[in-house]
């Protein structure tokens, strides 16, 4: 199909393509394609650029489809084309801040250097605020460190892991970079963010964009250094213990600072609180203060894991895959029993890793390299966690929930490491231990078990319900080959920061802004910094800077 651009000779045409994956990685096919689709000869071609591409694996064959936007030259014989596999890239750093004039500068304080606390930061900076970063763990590369003596040895560092420390839980995460959450903010602009600090464009235009943990640590540490470049900055190993209150009749009405661990305190004139979905001493920390917290649902469940060329089999109806294709990934849901089951950030070619953030407990999340190529593809199978588990009357009963389900696995596993409870597929919807567990990409190890004896029944019923849905939904799916490792448990925050719709800021503490998923208002790396993008916005205004 063409689209012409309304306007006069050389505008750009749009056309859409539908290739097999050896043409669409081929540029002089994809050239061909997209003249033939345009109607021009290939001597009229002047540029091509790609717009957007996605894989169609509904039929018999996986199909490449692409969106090109190609110019026609209105002279042939000196056409040179060029091919862009990618659009123009946005390499500009952050632009320097604007003046403030003689004033002192607003002094805004971002506990948490996730997703929501740096791209909050890199706009606040960008507006000439002076901006301070808390954050509890190290910095990226000390990060790995801890990273391997948690996977080698079972050491779990309270203050970096999975979840903590410079990047926050997206940094060592699988990167992808699709949310549903397009009605909150600019996700291009995200997107174009990331790139200009090192990101593969290919972002821009796939339709499942995804970096990758061995690429997103860069991407990271870049984005501080123009955070640090444009006068902002960003300490490590400077966890949040307090805040600094002003109280009416022992209520709290406003926020002026934080307390460090170290006892020292940082005074500013507002605080973001962008601590992730697992800073369960923040939530202790508000409830404590009296800062209204509520409990909120989450989900529950284990990790799924089944040799990656199976799935391939089952998506692409081919195996091996041709090489041209991403690792094969699905996306499964059904209601149970009134609830939801349903897959959750699945990882294909990708890890699965313990995401603990404190001794004495078992969590697992997945990851993947940019390259996707483990032979092993995992994922979320969750259940949704309504009420009827915790008291919404008491705002620390969900986390309280999720805290006990993850030291019962713990203990139920037994050795005191981080090796976590596995089952085969087959043998837990059979209600029977495993006697035998084929090799996952687990690293800390696993005890073979009866995942129903951990799970509350309530869960681990419909997760058993579920997958047989999901058996005949994706033939092959239920297989002696696929292994359940638990628990899952940390998909999203189970407390809720409450805040205003408009200022952003707490529905009673001035100049206290909760922001990002640990405040229950993203879900995700995009969502998250959106977030940190529009509470930055709104403290411009409202402190007046810039
Ligand atoms: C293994 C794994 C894989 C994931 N894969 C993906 C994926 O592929 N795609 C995706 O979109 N999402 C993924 N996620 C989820 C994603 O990482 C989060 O949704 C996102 O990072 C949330 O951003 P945030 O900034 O709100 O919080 P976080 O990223 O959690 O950051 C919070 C930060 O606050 C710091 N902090 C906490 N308490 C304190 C304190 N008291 N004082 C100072 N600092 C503190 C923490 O150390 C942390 O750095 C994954 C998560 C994990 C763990």
């Amino acid at each position: 199909m063409i689209t012409p651009v309304n306007a006069p000779v050389n505008a750009p045409v749009t056309v859409e393509l539908a290739l097999s994956p050896d043409e669409a990685a081929n540029t002089a096919s994809v050239e061909r394609a997209a003249c033939r689709a345009a109607g021009i000869s290939h001597a009229q071609l002047q540029s091509l650029r790609l717009v957007r591409r996605s894989i169609d694996a509904r039929g018999r064959y996986p199909i490449v489809r692409m969106l090109v936007a190609l110019n026609e030259t209105t002279n042939e014989t000196t056409n040179e084309t060029t091919h862009e596999t990618t659009p123009a890239i946005p390499t500009q750093p952050p632009t320097s801040p604007t003046s403030q004039a003689s004033q002192p500068r607003k002094h805004v304080i971002i506990v948490g250097s996730g997703p929501a606390g740096y791209f909050a930061a890199l706009e606040l900076v960008q507006h000439g605020a002076r901006v301070t970063v808390l954050e509890r763990g190290r910095d990226v590369r000390a990060r790995r460190r801890d990273l391997r003596a948690l996977m080698q040895q079972s050491i779990v560092d309270p203050d970096s892991n999975y979840c903590f420390g410079e990047g926050g839980a997206g940094t060592y995460s699988d990167g992808k970079l699709y949310t549903r959450s397009s009605k909150r903010g600019n996700i291009r602009g995200i997107l174009e963010t990331l790139v200009a600090h090192g990101a593969t464009p290919d972002i821009l235009v796939d339709a499942h964009p995804h970096i990758g943990s061995n690429k997103l640590w860069q991407v990271v540490q870049n984005i501080r250094e123009s955070i640090e470049r444009l006068g902002g900055e960003v300490r490590f190993g400077a966890r949040v213990v307090d805040v600094v209150l002003n109280q009416l009749g022992g209520r709290p009405t406003s926020i002026h600072g934080v307390v460090l661990a170290d006892g020292s305190e940082v005074l500013g004139d507002a605080v973001i609180l962008a601590t992730g979905h697992s800073a369960r001493d923040i939530y202790e920390l508000c409830a404590a203060r009296n800062i209204a917290i509520e409990a909120k649902s989450f989900a529950l469940g284990v990790r799924v894991e089944h040799p990656q060329p199976l799935i391939d089999e089952m998506q692409y109806h081919h195996t091996p895959r041709n090489p041209h294709l991403p690792a094969a990934s699905y996306s499964l849901t059904c209601q149970v029993a009134d609830r939801g089951v349903y897959s959750f950030c699945m990882c294909p070619g990708g890890l699965i890793v313990p995401a603990a953030t404190a001794p004495g407990e078992i969590v697992v999340n997945g990851m993947s390299m940019s390259r996707r190529d483990s032979p092993f593809a995992n994922s979320g199978m969750v259940v949704e966690v309504t009420p009827e588990h915790y008291s919404p009357d008491d705002p620390l009963s969900a986390l309280r929930f999720q805290q006990e389900v993850e030291q019962r696995t713990f203990a139920h596993s037994g050795h005191g490491t981080q090796e976590a409870p596995a089952q085969r597929l087959v043998d837990f919807i059979d209600g029977r231990s495993s006697t035998t567990i084929p090799k996952t990409s687990y690293i800390p190890g696993h005890v073979a078990t009866n995942l129903h004896d951990i799970l509350p029944a309530a869960i681990s019923e419909r997760l058993r319900r579920g997958l047989l849905v999901f058996g005949k939904q994706m033939r092959g799916y239920v297989t002696n080959e696929a292994v359940l490792v638990g628990v899952e448990s940390r998909t999203s925050s189970p407390v809720r920061i409450p805040r205003d719709r408009t200022t952003y800021q707490h529905v009673h503490v001035t100049n206290l802004y909760p922001c990002g998923e640990g405040a229950g208002y993203a879900g995700g790396i995009v969502s998250a910094a959106m977030d940190g993008v529009n509470v930055a916005k709104v403290i411009v205004t409202a402190l007046a800077i810039g």
